[in-house]
């Protein structure tokens, strides 16, 4: 197979090629650290298998039959945690004609300012008992194989339901200090759920891990393919079991104050390709219209 390198000069060729058989990639020039974005590969050519490669992750993307060809949606962002400003390749694949293609694009993370929040929870969440810490550990690595599930089928769709209807309490990116002590960055959105509202799944999905964590408490994490994750912590009741499969909008459990909390509340947590991003502006916001922000470049005439 045959990897071609794609240049920005593609684009030139176009105003003297037909435009009808052009492939074309969409991403953004810039974007915030810790924010999610929206990236596209579309052609009014069939091509297979297509993927995208973001912070050293590859994900399948799905092909569908648009109204002018064919579309691959993908939704990635940066953990504003682990991820520095800075200028990152962001690399397209895709096989069209017996041929494999690979677009090389680049995208610049900007600095964002994110708060600092001071809370108070009792001292066994801020440094857990010894005898928790193989507990921890597990919990964690169950997590993070969670967040990492690269599914292939689309099932997430835009935009996302609200988990529940209560106003954001705490922000994506806060940076916490728990009892005097920092403890990195808020990786969810926190919404005012008093115990016992019920959670409705913003995305259609597959439940890859339900369980009663020390930190999280009740959880339940909900593949939605392409790497699209969704996690909710601190749960009283959990309705759903690993692979249960869940339409958007379907009550997955009950709020509640289980695990590292200072009161009842749901933290919802959204991972795309394994990082943890701002949930909060994509609620009002479809695909199309993230797509809008971005930029186009047709890479094969
Ligand atoms: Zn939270």
């Amino acid at each position: 197979m045959n990897i071609k390198r794609c240049f920005f000069l593609c684009y030139l060729l176009l105003f003297s090629c037909s435009a009808d058989a052009s492939t074309s990639v969409t991403f953004p020039d810039s974007w915030d650290v810790g924010q999610a974005f929206a990236v596209a590969l579309s052609s009014h050519t069939s091509y297979e298998e297509p993927t995208v490669n973001w912070l050293g992750v590859t994900v399948s993307l799905d092909v569908e039959q648009g109204r002018e060809g064919y579309v691959s949606y993908g939704l990635l962002g940066s953990f504003v945690r682990d991820v520095k400003p800075g200028v990152y390749p962001l690399n397209f694949e895709f096989t069209q004609d017996n041929e494999r293609f690979l677009v090389k694009c680049e995208v610049t993370l900007r600095e964002k300012k994110y708060p600092e929040e001071h809370l108070t929870v009792d001292d066994k969440m801020v440094t857990p008992p010894k005898k928790e810490s193989g507990r921890i550990q597990k919990e964690a690595a169950l997590a993070k194989a969670a967040l990492n599930t690269k599914s292939v089928k689309r099932l997430w769709t835009t935009p996302p339901r609200r988990p529940v209807q209560g106003i954001f309490t705490s922000a994506y990116g806060l940076r916490r200090v728990y009892n005097g002590v920092p403890r990195g960055y808020h990786a969810g959105t926190d919404f005012r759920a008093p115990t016992g509202t019920p959670i409705s799944a913003p995305f259609a999905g597959e439940v890859v891990l339900t369980g009663k964590h020390y930190y999280s408490g009740g959880s339940v994490y909900i593949d939605s393919g392409n790497g699209v994750i969704s996690a909710f912590f601190h749960m009283s009741r959990v309705d759903v079991k690993k692979g249960d499969k869940i339409a958007q909008g379907q009550v997955v459990g009950l709020s509640g104050a289980t695990g590292r909390v200072t009161g009842p509340h749901l933290h919802y947590v959204l991972s795309l390709s394994g990082q943890q991003v701002d949930a909060a502006p994509l609620f009002e916001t479809s695909i199309t219209a993230l797509l809008n922000a971005m930029q186009s470049e047709i890479v094969r005439q």
